[in-house]
């Protein structure tokens, strides 16, 4: 199957050049769905990072699907890396909560990745570098495979809708399938090229918005249906910000963790903007490296790992925050003692 859906088609007959207004837009994307409507894909499934794009395109659809009488099944999937900004994970969980008030007959899950692949693991256990744009081993690890995990349970044909938005100077702009640098949600996009695999429908019925109708949609339209993302703009603090885990080492500059911090109530996250940006800087030294046999730094040493998991137990300690599970921690040491894993493997 792997269909790419009512966008394409949409871009296909108006072009790049053109530019809807706000009505215009949300007309086209409910036009996208009512021709979706008509291939007869049993499941909906909306993925969710808690990002304006993703909100945006979720209550889009839901609210269509109410006025349709959910004429087919819906699925709400949020994927949970365990490393959200955790102001932006509490607004995450108060929207899904609202959604399940608004729409008891929608299925919501949480796809979280095993221990056995979650960041800390990689980074700590195996010594990854951490992810950067030539090696971003996160994305699909973290949110994809997991929401993948949930797709192959449903039965019949699933269509996957996401927030995934093209940039506003080229339609085709394939870069923001993965972007999460510039101001696109990381993942949204990862399903446009992993639907013939799954063999899913893909639909991004936003993929033409504008970003400034993607805020006003979050800020002012959802709040009208009963949502609470008025204050998703202020969480992020203003408009020009990304969405993603609060690590993420592939951007160059974290603005939305230095604005968040800035904030009265974002304060006590400090130790986590400043452990990313230590990371950052130790691991790109040599001397934590595995030097391969071409000179090429490789993974990281064993000393440096102990020294990172020290650095995030005193991170937790400052914030309060549970960050490494026990498990992860288990897996972490079983790695350390591994012939695979150590310095010496090549
Ligand atoms: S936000 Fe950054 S760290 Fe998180 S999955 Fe995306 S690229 Fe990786």
């Amino acid at each position: 199957m792997g269909q790419i859906l009512a966008t394409d088609e949409f871009l296909e007959t108006n072009g790049t050049a053109f530019a809807p207004d706000f009505q215009e837009a949300i007309d086209l994307a409910e036009g996208a769905l009512e021709a979706a409507l008509d291939r007869g894909f049993v499941h909906w499934v909306l993925t969710y990072s808690g990002g304006k794009d993703s909100t945006a395109t979720t209550v889009l659809t839901l609210e269509w699907l109410k006025r349709k009488g959910y004429p087919v099944k819906a699925h709400v999937i949020y994927a949970d890396t365990g490393l959200e900004i955790p102001t932006l994970h509490a607004q995450a969980q108060e929207f899904l909560h609202a959604l399940q008030d608004l729409h008891p007959e929608v299925s919501v899950y949480t796809a979280k990745p095993e221990a056995e692949e979650s960041f800390w693991v990689n980074l700590i256990g195996k010594g990854y570098p951490p992810p950067h744009s030539r090696f971003r081993w996160c994305t699909r690890r973290l949110k994809v495979t997991p929401m993948d995990a949930v797709v192959q349970t449903l039965e019949g044909k699933a269509l996957i809708i996401t927030g995934v938005r093209f940039g506003e100077s080229d339609a085709r702009d394939a870069r923001m399938h993965l972007s999460c640098s510039r101001g696109g949600e990381c993942g949204q996009g990862v399903w446009y090229e992993e639907s013939r695999r799954l063999g899913v429908g893909y639909l991004a019925p936003i993929a033409f918005w504008r970003e400034c109708y993607v805020w006003d949609y979050v800020s002012l339209v959802a709040p009208a249906f009963g949502y609470p993302t008025k204050a998703i703009e202020e969480i992020y603090g203003g408009r020009d910000t990304r969405f993603g885990c609060w690590i993420c080492t592939v951007v160059r500059q974290d603005r939305a963790m230095q604005k968040i911090v800035s904030s009265p109530e974002g304060r006590r996250y400090l130790p986590l903007a400043e452990f990313r940006s230590w990371l950052k800087e130790f691991t790109e030294q040599r001397e934590n490296r595995v030097l391969r046999s071409n000179g090429v730094p490789g993974r990281l040493t064993l000393h440096a790992r102990r020294t990172i998991l020290e650095r995030l137990r005193t991170t937790e300690a400052k914030t309060g925050l549970s960050i490494l599970s026990p498990e992860e921690h288990q897996l972490i040491l079983q790695y350390w003692q591994s012939d695979r894993y150590n310095d010496s493997y090549q």
